[in-house]
């Protein structure tokens, strides 16, 4: 059974151990997207609580505890705070669901099983993972890994506890000590999660996490505070040069996985029993609030028109409703604001000559009262010139575009200043070679959608990202790969 939290929780910062209010005494609030209900009151992060994250983060790396404890120490310690997030399962997936909109199917299924994954695959990949070691001659040279030092975290709104862990769980495993920074629009699974992990034994200063918003906010210090070793960030692209810009004064590294606008190619000799259902999850799964969505839909001509209408078809089908309800395939977009943009989205689809075939309003009506209510959306007559078809909308909208042939689908998706995902449909495996080989894009998915195998690499082309993340990755990343050469 799941539970709800009953009354509004306070959430303060973590911070070495303590939990802190912030130093001004401000908060905010989160609500519950579905029906407007006050879920959080949290504290509103200063510059200077910020700052204070990273002396305590620093001090505890310095003191070694953490950072020089071996590495299946700390890996033992991991397991426990994943094992104890597999015992508050049905609470975090809950929390997440109330906090975000996503639905209770996703959550309890999908997101919080990969966090306890997050925490146990990088656990285990830090014992297991090979190194180098070059005998020549009376030389020997050989490759450590100390890890980097501070790590900020900044994290979003779409998918919070899990990808907040997509950042801490490797940070930690190599030896960092981290100051996370979640979304403020998400921020109460992150907050039982430190509880948690406390409880299941993670030593105080090592995960710290502090609450609040960007730039001369909590956040600032994060980014510019020389202290810091490395900033691993998900967020918009928009955000994410300005995190950059603020890195370069210090030569602080950043990893960063940003937009995206990631085609989803449907070729005529696709088998549609897939290609259907899979482009349905590409683009309306998460309310289309997912990065590597398949926003641009590329439908061949020669089945344009039989696609489209199964297509359609189920689209409409698709249960948009509370997300606490087990048949809801759909919940409420995260905030008013965004419903806004997602909507005038819509509307300049159709001052550009696109033409609204399904969806495109916002839901109203008893069960759509007090919650940011939006349809799946799927918008014809568009062509990749469009500022549709080229601007993240981070809804649940499609933007159908026919194509004749490989190359000019090629052509087509490759134009896009992102460059995160690509999905293919197609029973031609030479051509499915040959279109990813050529794919401007950090992941192609042939037949399938959002598949994670945590040893590859994750990240984006263009305005997509910078860097990768995953496995070897994620240990070039978290740690400072040093030479060491040795005469025998
Ligand atoms: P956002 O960029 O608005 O915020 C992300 C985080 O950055 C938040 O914690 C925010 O408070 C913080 N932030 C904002 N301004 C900052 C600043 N100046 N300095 C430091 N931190 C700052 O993004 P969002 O709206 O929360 O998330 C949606 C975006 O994230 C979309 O563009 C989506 O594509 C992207 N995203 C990418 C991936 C990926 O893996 N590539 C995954 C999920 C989401």
């Amino acid at each position: 059974m799941t539970t709800s939290p009953t009354s509004p929780i306070n959430v303060k910062h973590l911070i070495g151990g303590d939990w802190r209010p912030a130093s001004d005494g401000a908060t905010f609030e989160t609500h519950d997207p579905h029906d407007g209900t006050l879920l959080g009151t949290i504290a509103r992060g200063t510059a200077d609580d910020g700052a204070e994250a990273i002396t305590v983060a620093r001090r505890t790396f310095d003191e070694g505890g953490w950072s020089q404890m071996s590495p299946k120490e700390r890996a033992k310690i991991l397991h426990q705070v994943a094992d104890a997030v597999d015992a508050h399962r049905d609470e975090l997936a809950m929390l997440e669901t109330r906090d975000g909109g996503k639905t209770i199917t996703q959550s309890l299924h999908a997101e919080i099983p990969r966090v306890a994954h997050n925490l146990r695959f990088f656990a285990d990949y830090v014992s297991m993972a090979a190194n180098e070691a070059y005998p020549d001659g009376d030389l020997l040279s050989y490759v450590l890994y100390p890890p980097a030092g501070v790590v900020s975290a900044i994290s979003p709104w779409n998918a919070p506890l899990m990808l907040a862990t997509w950042k801490i769980a490797p940070a930690l495993a190599f030896g960092n000590t981290v100051v996370l920074k979640p979304a403020p629009q998400t921020p109460l699974t992150a907050n039982r999660f430190a509880e948690i992990a406390l409880e299941a034994g993670l030593p105080p200063g090592v995960l710290n996490v502090v609450h609040g918003f960007g730039g001369e906010a909590v956040a600032g210090p994060l980014t510019s505070d020389p202290r810091v070793d490395r900033i691993t960030f998900t967020g918009s692209s928009a955000t994410g040069v300005k995190i950059l810009q603020a890195a370069a004064a210090n030569h602080t590294p950043v990893s960063a996985e940003m937009g995206g606008k990631s085609a989803n190619i449907v070729f005529d000799d696709a088998d549609l029993d897939v290609a259907v259902p899979m482009s349905l999850r590409a683009i309306f799964g998460g309310n289309g609030q997912v990065c590597l969505s398949g926003t641009r839909l590329l439908v061949q001509n020669s089945i344009r028109e039989k696609f489209l209408e199964r297509f359609t078809e189920e689209a409409r089908k698709l249960v948009v409703g509370d997300p606490k309800e087990a048949s809801s395939f759909m919940g409420p977009l995260i905030e008013q604001r965004h419903l806004e943009k997602v909507h005038g989205y819509v509307e300049l689809a159709q001052e550009e000559g696109g033409k609204v075939i399904t969806g495109g309003e916002r839901l109203t009506g008893d069960a759509y009262a007090n919650g940011f209510y939006y349809p799946p959306t799927i918008i014809t007559g568009l062509d990749n010139t469009s500022r549709t078809a080229r601007e993240e909308i981070f809804g649940p909208v499609e933007t159908v575009i026919g194509f004749d042939t490989e190359e000019e689908a090629l052509r087509i998706t490759n134009d896009s200043p992102y460059g995160l995902a690509g999905i293919l449909f197609t029973e031609n495996l030479n051509r499915a070679h040959r279109l990813a080989a050529r794919w401007k894009a950090g992941t192609v998915w042939i037949n399938t959608f959002f598949e994670r195998d945590l040893r590859l690499p994750f990240g984006g082309e263009g305005i997509s990202g910078l860097g990768r993340e995953g496995g070897q990755y994620s240990r070039e990343f978290f740690t400072e790969p040093r030479a060491v050469t040795i005469r025998l």
